[in-house]
């Protein structure tokens, strides 16, 4: 036996917008056999795979477009106003767990668009909450994930800046600094969800404490990749798995001291099941 040391990272795991969601899932299966849910509920295959044997299933906007008469839920990153058209043509009920933080930010949005106001949005593209922001402006905002896709000198002088709720809060304080070094007046609005925006230093304090570090996240969570990043940087004995199945004995060694750790995407049962695996070594 090697007789190892593991701890989980009591602050990952699902984030409230997250954990709303699956239990509104859970609750709605436990009375009818099946449920319609629109994308991935959680960027996990291993919840995805749990909630799909208790009958969820996962359809795609094409599949949205042709359905009529069902119940469809709504996940997390929120909808464009487009999909609660196709709702309403297609008579589907629909169960929005649609994060209070994002539908926030979607308002904002939409307000700041009916002000005529030119709107530029921090984030992924393409990306399901982004998707949805956009959505409150016609499509019109600008989105960008990086400054250097935005030609500083042909930019308006005013600009509404926003954000998507997991970008980085330095990233967009250095970006709001580089518009205003150019002179353009920006009026910022830093909508970075705190229950996501301080994971990267909790995470570099965590990290540090053990000898080896099990980063635990599905291979679609950018938010894991980017945490990924942030562990092996502070401790270059991290290894990212999905799941169980991908530990490897050989990376330990006796008396070791395990963290184990994830995204916000990734579920504690899943942390907890790798925990007893290790055990067993
Ligand atoms: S990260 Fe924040 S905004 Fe996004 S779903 Fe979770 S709680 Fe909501």
């Amino acid at each position: 036996m090697l007789n190892l040391q593991v701890n989980i990272d009591q602050n990952s795991g699902f984030c409230f917008g997250v954990v709303y969601a699956i239990e509104m899932a859970e609750d709605i299966l436990q009375e009818q056999p099946y449920l319609y849910c629109l994308g991935d509920i959680v960027h996990n295959d291993e919840e995805v795979k749990r909630l799909e044997a208790k009958g969820l299933k996962i359809i795609s906007y094409e599949d949205l477009s042709v359905i009529q008469n069902e119940k469809v839920l709504i996940r997390a990153h929120g909808e464009p106003p487009s999909t609660y058209e196709t709702a309403l043509n297609n008579n589907l009920e629909l169960i929005d767990a649609s994060c209070p933080v994002v539908l926030k930010l979607q308002n904002r949005i939409k307000n700041s668009h009916d002000k005529e106001e030119p709107i530029y949005i921090f984030g992924k593209h393409g990306h399901a909450e982004v998707k949805g922001l956009l959505g409150q402006t016609n499509n019109e905002a600008v989105v960008f994930q990086d400054i250097s896709e935005l030609d500083l000198d042909t930019l308006p002088r005013n600009l509404t800046l926003y954000s998507q709720t997991t970008k980085s809060t330095d990233k967009f304080y250095e970006i709001k600094a580089l518009l205003e070094d150019k002179g353009i007046a920006v009026n910022s609005n830093d909508t970075i969800c705190r229950q996501v925006s301080n994971r990267d230093k909790e995470l570099r304090h965590f990290a540090k404490k053990f000898d080896k570090i099990i980063f635990v996240a599905g291979t679609k969570s950018s938010n894991g990749k980017v945490l990924y990043n942030v562990c092996k940087d502070v401790n270059t004995y991290t290894h990212f798995i999905s799941n169980s199945e991908e530990l490897d004995k050989d990376w330990f060694s006796e008396n070791d001291t395990i963290g184990i750790c994830g995204a916000t995407s990734t579920p504690m049962w899943l942390m907890e099941t790798i925990k007893e695996v290790l055990l067993t070594y």
